[in-house]
């Protein structure tokens, strides 16, 4: 596994955060990580996050990064470290309901579109900037966006996708929040393209496939 240690040491060199993407992976196979110092973890199902946090060691923080549904909310707010992705205002609210019955703050990335496709998640940005109001939410704590590129092996595209991102992230800042050190993160980058994100500013790269090899199917 020195691969991993490899992988770590660059993601660290360029001031990212490695966020290990265990989805479909066993409770076995997140603890070999673990025991390698890696804390940081991300899954994209709630059901499935539940049933692994209850297993695994208290000290591991849990990123959920894909979408979620309002109902299943008040699941996660007791535990869960960072949502990357949260991508509608109402989602926000609920989001914003729950954490105070579990007395939290929830650390929130705002999940906005950059790719070409029409992708189904994620805030238009100019939807976001004209409608979002932060002080509407006083239990989340906004550290900043999450994105992703588009499914490609055009390089330049994917870069100029990552650009826009760090761009969406300046704007708002300087709308909302005018504190670069409080609201702070891009997510952005995978196993495929976290190369390009971290040149492009990345904070933290979200690797799944890289680390644990090929998922099960899910
Ligand atoms: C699965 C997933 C990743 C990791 O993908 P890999 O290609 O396995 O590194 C990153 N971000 C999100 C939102 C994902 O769903």
């Amino acid at each position: 596994m020195s691969d991993f240690k490899i992988l770590t040491d660059t993601i660290n060199n360029h001031n990212c955060k490695l966020i290990a993407v265990s989805k479909t992976q066993s409770v076995e196979a997140i603890l070999k990580i673990y025991k390698l110092g890696q804390r940081d973890f991300g899954e994209n199902r709630v059901q499935e996050l539940l049933e692994k946090q209850a297993e695994l060691p208290d000290d591991i923080n849990w990123h959920l990064i894909g979408h979620l549904q309002k109902n299943k909310v008040k699941y996660i707010t007791p535990f869960i470290h960072m949502i990357h992705s949260a991508d509608n205002l109402e989602l926000l609210d609920t989001i914003d309901k729950k954490a105070q019955d579990s007395e939290r703050k929830i650390n929130i990335l705002l999940q906005i579109k950059i790719a070409e496709e029409d992708t189904k998640y994620g805030f238009d940005f100019n939807d976001l900037i004209n409608n979002f109001q932060p002080s509407d939410y006083q239990n989340l704590n906004f550290k900043g966006v999450m994105g992703m590129a588009t499914f490609t092996d055009d390089q330049s595209k994917i870069r100029k996708e990552f650009q826009k991102l760090v761009t969406y992230k300046r704007l708002l800042n300087e709308k909302f929040f005018r504190n670069e050190l409080l609201f702070s993160e891009i997510s952005m980058g995978m196993s495929g393209d976290y190369e390009i994100a971290m040149e492009e500013g990345s904070t933290m790269v979200r690797i799944g496939s890289l680390i644990f090899g090929e998922r099960n199917k899910n």
